[in-house]
């Protein structure tokens, strides 16, 4: 799968988002593998709420759906957004969210960002360094 179809993915996930309040749509598309090694697409868009912090990210949202069927084995997520859907800038993801990736992601996965005409790739390792892993608890 290229960078350009998962970030297609993410475009299309970014459609469903839910952000009446802010306005700002995100979509992630994230490509685990699971035990077997077999690869498989999950996408999320942000869910915002009246209440505000039950919010929800797309990337977590596509991370919860990935653990819940077993790929829990991050290696490639693209992720978009803009607001109103105009995506015009790249859309990093916040700093829970990095967290989340970093939980099932080695530092060598690969966050792919795309601003509309480009894409920015880096690491996990580099989006979010001296992360606080499951090593240190387990
Ligand atoms: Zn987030």
């Amino acid at each position: 799968m290229t960078d350009r179809e998962l970030v297609s993915m993410a475009e299309e996930a970014m459609s469903a988002a839910y952000a009446p309040y802010s306005g700002f749509k995100v979509g992630a598309a994230l490509a685990p593998h699971n035990a077997k090694g077999e690869i498989r697409v999950f996408t999320g868009c942000n869910i915002e709420n009246a209440s505000y912090s039950p919010t929800i990210c797309a990337e977590r949202a596509a991370a919860a759906e990935a653990v819940k069927n077993g790929f829990t084995h991050f290696e490639t997520i693209a992720v978009c957004g803009g607001k109103d859907g105009r995506i015009e800038d790249f859309c990093p993801p916040c700093g829970v969210c990095r967290q989340v990736l970093c939980e099932f992601g080695t530092d060598d996965a690969v966050l792919i960002l795309w601003d509309g005409k480009k894409t920015y790739r880096c690491t996990f390792g580099e989006m979010l360094p001296l992360s606080f892993r499951k090593n240190k608890l387990l």
